[in-house]
């Protein structure tokens, strides 16, 4: 199927396929919207069963960029890269500069970053080929794996959700199912056991899973059973496509809320059948921004503590977004893609902003 006919093509700026023979790599970026600044999001790697699934992928994680740069109040584009392979066989030095060289031939449009399946050693790799890379470790200047901030702009976006629901934002007593406990997953039951919270988790890693239950008292459901547990915040931290016709009839939780990029299967459809059910969902591109926001702070070399401070920020963001959703009687994503579509609707100059965002990139 040609990608303009392909249902998230999405008005995508532009779709790079990289081949290289000698290493096996093949990858797709995807540039969805640049009228903000250059595009930036991270690089999945993931054994695709099709090629079509792994443009499915990109496109849409490549859009839910452009929303979650526009509605945190960063001046990037929305933009992702996958590579069609397994991360656990085919991670080589020699493949991720041969990706680095792709990003880099895109001069500053694209601008990548670690993302499931790759990691700050792949970034590192990718930066002897391209300065176009962010993620990368603290000796090279970079601001390191972006995963905790994540975890804690997770953390309060549950705490946002939280007082939307039940009128306080106390997590003493609270029950929360984390289904996947990897880079992101880890970090929130941290946060979320420190703060009085009764933990049930899900995985298909046991040692991921033996570390959250020694460290945090965290109970172990099956993979199937997380989505029927009688819980006050259900918060999805690892693949998409999770809430979907088969588990949305499941779920008893009050709140959805979690750092798994597009956890909806059908997006529109979906908000709205978890909006019908009268549980809260807190859109995915508002609540996982940490990490979009700690990467911002090293591309501008701004101090560490203003990402700090930025997270903070999706508290409010979010309890903006639940009284639109309530004034207007739409789901939670419905009213945050407003927000969003808004404000790149508002900026009517695209060229200049990309040309300074360029320069202000090291050397
Ligand atoms: P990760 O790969 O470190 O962790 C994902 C975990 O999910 C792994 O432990 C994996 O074993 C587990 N998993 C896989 N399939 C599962 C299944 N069927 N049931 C239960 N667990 C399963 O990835 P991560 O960096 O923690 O990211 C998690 C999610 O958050 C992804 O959707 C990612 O796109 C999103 N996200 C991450 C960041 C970040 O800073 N890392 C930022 C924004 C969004």
């Amino acid at each position: 199927m040609i990608p303009y006919d392909n249902p998230h093509f999405d008005n995508h700026e532009q779709i790079v396929f990289c081949n290289d023979p000698n290493t096996g790599l093949k990858a797709i970026i995807a540039i969805h919207d640049t009228r903000l600044g250059p595009s930036l999001g991270g690089c999945r790697m993931y054994p695709y069963a099709s090629f079509d699934q792994a443009l499915n992928d990109v496109l849409r994680l490549s859009k839910g960029m452009t929303y979650k740069s526009a509605i945190t109040g960063l001046n990037f584009g929305g933009g992702k890269s996958v590579i069609i392979a397994d991360p656990r066989k085919h991670t080589s030095e020699a493949l991720f500069r041969i990706f680095g060289r792709f990003v880099n031939g895109l001069n500053g449009r694209y601008i990548t970053a670690e993302d499931v399946g790759t990691d700050l050693q792949a970034m590192e790799w990718v930066r002897i080929e391209t300065k176009h890379v962010v993620g990368i470790p603290a000796y090279l200047e970079g601001s390191g794996d972006p995963s905790p901030v994540t975890a804690h702009g997770t953390f309060v976006g549950i705490k946002a959700a939280l007082k939307k629901t039940f009128g306080n934002d106390d997590l003493a007593g609270r029950k929360v199912s984390v289904q996947g406990v990897g880079h992101v997953g880890y970090f929130l039951c941290k946060e979320l056991h420190e703060n009085g919270a009764k933990l049930y988790v899900s995985d298909i890693d046991k040692d991921a899973l033996a570390r959250v239950v020694n460290e945090f008292n965290a109970k172990v459901v099956g993979l199937d059973d997380i989505y029927g547990l009688d819980v006050d915040v259900f918060a999805p931290c690892a693949l998409g496509a999770i809430i979907n016709d088969t588990t949305i009839p499941q779920l008893k939780c009050s709140i959805v809320a979690g750092a798994a990029n597009n956890p909806l299967a059908d997006e529109p459809k979906h908000a709205q059948a978890l909006h019908d059910k009268g549980i809260l969902y807190a859109p995915d591109y508002v609540i996982n921004a940490g990490g979009l926001i700690n990467v911002a702070t090293e591309f501008f070399h701004a101090a560490s503590d203003i990402a700090a401070v930025k997270t903070e920020r999706i508290y409010d963001s979010l309890l903006n977004i639940f009284d639109l959703s309530a004034e207007e009687s739409v789901s939670p994503l419905f009213a945050a893609n407003k927000i969003a579509e808004k404000r790149i609707a508002d900026i009517n100059f695209t060229k200049n902003i990309f040309t300074r965002h360029t320069k202000n990139r090291r050397g």
